[in-house]
C-alpha cells in the first residue's frame, strides 16, 4: 500500500502515471468525488464522480475507509474499492489528501507513505496557472492549501522533490522498490508463492489457502 500526498501541481499525477506504465503490479484506487468531472475525465476510471446526497448517503453506510473535504469538495476512498484491488493482489495507491492520508496511516500503520513537494512555491503557482483547470476562487483555495499540505510533509516516510520530472519518476519508483525488498515483505511473497504452488500441485487441496493473497496490511474497519 502506497499512500501519496503532494500539493495539486506537484506533479503527482504525472509521477504516478508514467509509474503505473512501468508496473502493472502498481494499481491506482479510484475514488469518489462530489466534483465535476473535468473536459476528458471518465466517470469510474479517473473517479467515480457522485452527487453530494449519494456522498452523504456513503458516509453514513460507512462505506468509506477514509474521506476528507478537500479544496472545495469532497473525496473519499471506498472500503470496497480497497478489496477489489486487494483481492486482485495490487499494490494499491492511493492519491489522497493530508486528512485522509492520517485516517489511512493510522488504519494501515504499515503502508507506505510519500509525499511529493514541488521545488518552491513559485514553481508550483506557474504549474497550477499553467494548466488552466481551475477557476481563479479554486486556484486561490489550491494555494492556500499546498502551504497546509507542506507544513505536515514530515508525516511521511519519504518525501521526493519534482523539480526534473525524469528524477522525481526514478525516486519514486526506486522507494517503491526498496520497499518490496524488506525482508517482511519478500518473506510473505516467498510464501505465498509456496502456498500457490502447494495448491497447483495438490489437486486435494482445492480449498484456497486463507491467506495466500493477503499483501502485508489487510483492509481493516
Ligand atoms: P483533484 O480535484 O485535483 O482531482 O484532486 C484534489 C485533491 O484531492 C488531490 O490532492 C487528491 O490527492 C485529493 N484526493 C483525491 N481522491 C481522494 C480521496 O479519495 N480521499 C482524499 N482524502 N483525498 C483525495
Amino acid at each position: 500500500m502506497v499512500v501519496m500526498t503532494g500539493p495539486s501541481g506537484s506533479g503527482k499525477s504525472t509521477i504516478l502515471k508514467r509509474s503505473m506504465a512501468d508496473d502493472p503490479r502498481l494499481s491506482l484506487s479510484v475514488s469518489h468525488t462530489t466534483r465535476a468531472p473535468r473536459p476528458g475525465e471518465q466517470h469510474g476510471s479517473d473517479y467515480h464522480f457522485v452527487s453530494d446526497d449519494t456522498f452523504d448517503e456513503m458516509i453514513a453506510e460507512r462505506a468509506f475507509a477514509e474521506w476528507a473535504a478537500v479544496h472545495l469538495n469532497r473525496y473519499g476512498t471506498s472500503k470496497a474499492e480497497i478489496e477489489r484491488l486487494w483481492e486482485a493482489g495490487k499494490d494499491i495507491v492511493f492519491d489522497i489528501d493530508i486528512e485522509g492520508a492520517k485516517q489511512l496511516m493510522a488504519t494501515f500503520p504499515d503502508a507506505l507513505s510519500i509525499f511529493i513537494a514541488p521545488p518552491n512555491f513559485q514553481t508550483l503557482e506557474a504549474r497550477l496557472r499553467g494548466r488552466g483547470t481551475e477557476s481563479a476562487e479554486a486556484l486561490d483555495t489550491r494555494l492556500d492549501n499546498a502551504r497546509g499540505e507542506i507544513a505536515q510533509a514530515n508525516l511521511y516516510r519519504y518525501i521526493v522533490v519534482n523539480d526534473e520530472l525524469d528524477d522525481a519518476v526514478a525516486t519514486f519508483q526506486s522507494i517503491i522498490a526498496a520497499e518490496r525488498r524488506q525482508t517482511k515483505r519478500v518473506l510473505q511473497d516467498t510464501l505465498r508463492a509456496f502456498s500457490d504452488h502447494q495448491t497447483d500441485d495438490d489437486p486435494a487441496s482445492s480449498e484456497p489457502a486463507s491467506d495466500s493473497h493477503a499483501p502485508t496490511e489487510g483492509p481493516e474497519s
